[in-house]
């Protein structure tokens, strides 16, 4: 059971009461709503957890950019929830460019309905050509009078087909490389902007591709300067990879708890599981490995929310940490639950599928590690 005591080095007197009412929410009324069926259903869902999250002010933490309590957010979330982690998460990813570059005017049009989550957003940056290599973006942005034209196609992209606002990477002089990206908001119903179809996961999440076909957008819709975008993209990614590795966590928590509990009550060989050694391993390693990931998890927020510019080193230990951690804590849970573990809507069947999207998005692992391999031998 993830608590505070841990952590609380890192932390400020309003984050335990954080913690505290998160998880009760999470797991009072979000953990109760069923897995939806199929990926037409998880949209629907989508809207509705978004909905309740900003009916319930728990998005207010990415408006107050505290990192720590996205983070606890994001535990708690995980651990009752992963579609609603995933809500969270990809609200604060497609907002988290508008906070920090937006100007007067963008903030006061977009902020209050991204905030009330009426309206939902998401972070277009991922191309066919253009995976762990971002810099290669393809997509353009041309001027044109008195705005710009975009043409070209983003895959992969968590809330493509049901979100209202796109963040989106595009280049406006491919000769600078990514010194020529820049970054601009479009909403969903621009012209020429074009649901290419869903992409669907074996966990609930929406993802799809969309298409940029001659998609004009007015100029005041480019976000910061132009050829500024690749670092509002990086610096965004490098502020949110700490809460996934955060929603790690949660995830590896709730595998804990539901292996206690088995292990507890199933006996085999006239005497609980709990009772075997090989078994005790297991839930050791993963307590231990749970408190060493929330430790790199809060470190890196802790940074970050103390107005250290860049985290890139903490950040990508904590969500390279994390993420794997969780994979095996999930996976060793499943084992110990044994054949009920992969019936499908088991919880640990349900965190088996959610998890492993975990270790790629917003930079895989191995991408963690070059960062953090890059920062040891500047
Ligand atoms: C569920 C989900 C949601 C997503 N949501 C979004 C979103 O909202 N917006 C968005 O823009 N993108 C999104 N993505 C895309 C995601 O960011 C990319 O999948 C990720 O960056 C990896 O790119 P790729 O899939 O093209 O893999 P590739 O870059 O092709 O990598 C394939 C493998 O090669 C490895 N590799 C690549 N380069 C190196 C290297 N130099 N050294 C060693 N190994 C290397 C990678 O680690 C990986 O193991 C999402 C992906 C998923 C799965």
């Amino acid at each position: 059971m993830p608590d505070t005591r841990l952590i609380r080095t890192f932390l400020e007197p309003h984050h335990a009461p954080l913690a505290d009412r998160a998880r009760s929410f999470a797991l009072g009324e979000v953990a109760a709503r069923p897995e939806p069926p199929d990926d037409d259903a998880a949209r629907v869902e989508a809207r509705a957890l978004l909905r309740l999250l900003g009916v319930r002010g728990w998005l207010k933490p990415i408006f107050n950019l505290d990192l720590r309590g996205c983070c606890l957010v994001r535990e708690a979330l995980g651990e009752a929830s992963p579609l609603a982690d995933a809500v969270f998460a990809l609200q604060g990813l497609g907002t988290t460019p508008i906070l920090l570059n937006g100007s007067a005017a963008q903030k006061e049009r977009w902020l209050e309905p991204i905030a009330e989550g009426k309206l939902m957003t998401a972070f277009a940056m991922t191309e066919p050509e253009a995976g762990s290599d971002v810099a290669s973006i393809a997509t353009t942005a041309r001027r044109d009078g008195a705005g710009y034209i975009l043409n070209g196609s983003k895959t992969l992209i968590s809330n493509a087909g049901i979100a209202d606002l796109y963040a989106v990477f595009a280049t406006t002089d491919r000769a600078k490389g990514p010194k020529g990206i820049s970054c601009f908001l479009v909403p969903a119903n621009a012209p020429g902007l074009r649901f290419a179809g869903p992409q669907v996961l074996s966990a609930p999440h929406p993802l799809g591709e969309i298409a940029f076909e001659d998609c004009r957008v007015p100029a005041d819709a480019l976000l910061g300067e132009e050829g500024r975008g690749f670092g509002i993209g990086l610096a965004a990614l490098d502020r949110l990879r700490p809460t996934v590795a955060a929603a790690a966590c949660g995830m590896a928590a709730r595998a804990l708890t539901e292996s206690l509990a088995h292990v507890k009550a199933r006996r085999q060989f006239g005497k609980p599981l709990a009772e075997f050694q090989l078994v005790q391993q297991k839930l050791a390693r993963m307590a231990t490995d749970l408190a060493a990931a929330r430790l790199l998890v809060y470190r890196a927020a802790y940074e970050k929310d103390q107005g250290q510019d860049r985290i890139t080193s903490e950040a990508a230990m904590a969500k390279s940490f994390a993420t794997e951690m969780a994979q095996r804590a999930v996976d060793d849970a499943v084992q110990l639950i044994g054949g009920r573990g992969v019936l499908a809507n088991h919880p640990v069947d349900r965190l088996y599928r959610a998890v492993r999207a975990l270790r790629i998005y917003e930079g895989t692992t191995e991408i963690q590690q070059l960062i953090i391999a890059g920062e040891l031998l500047r």
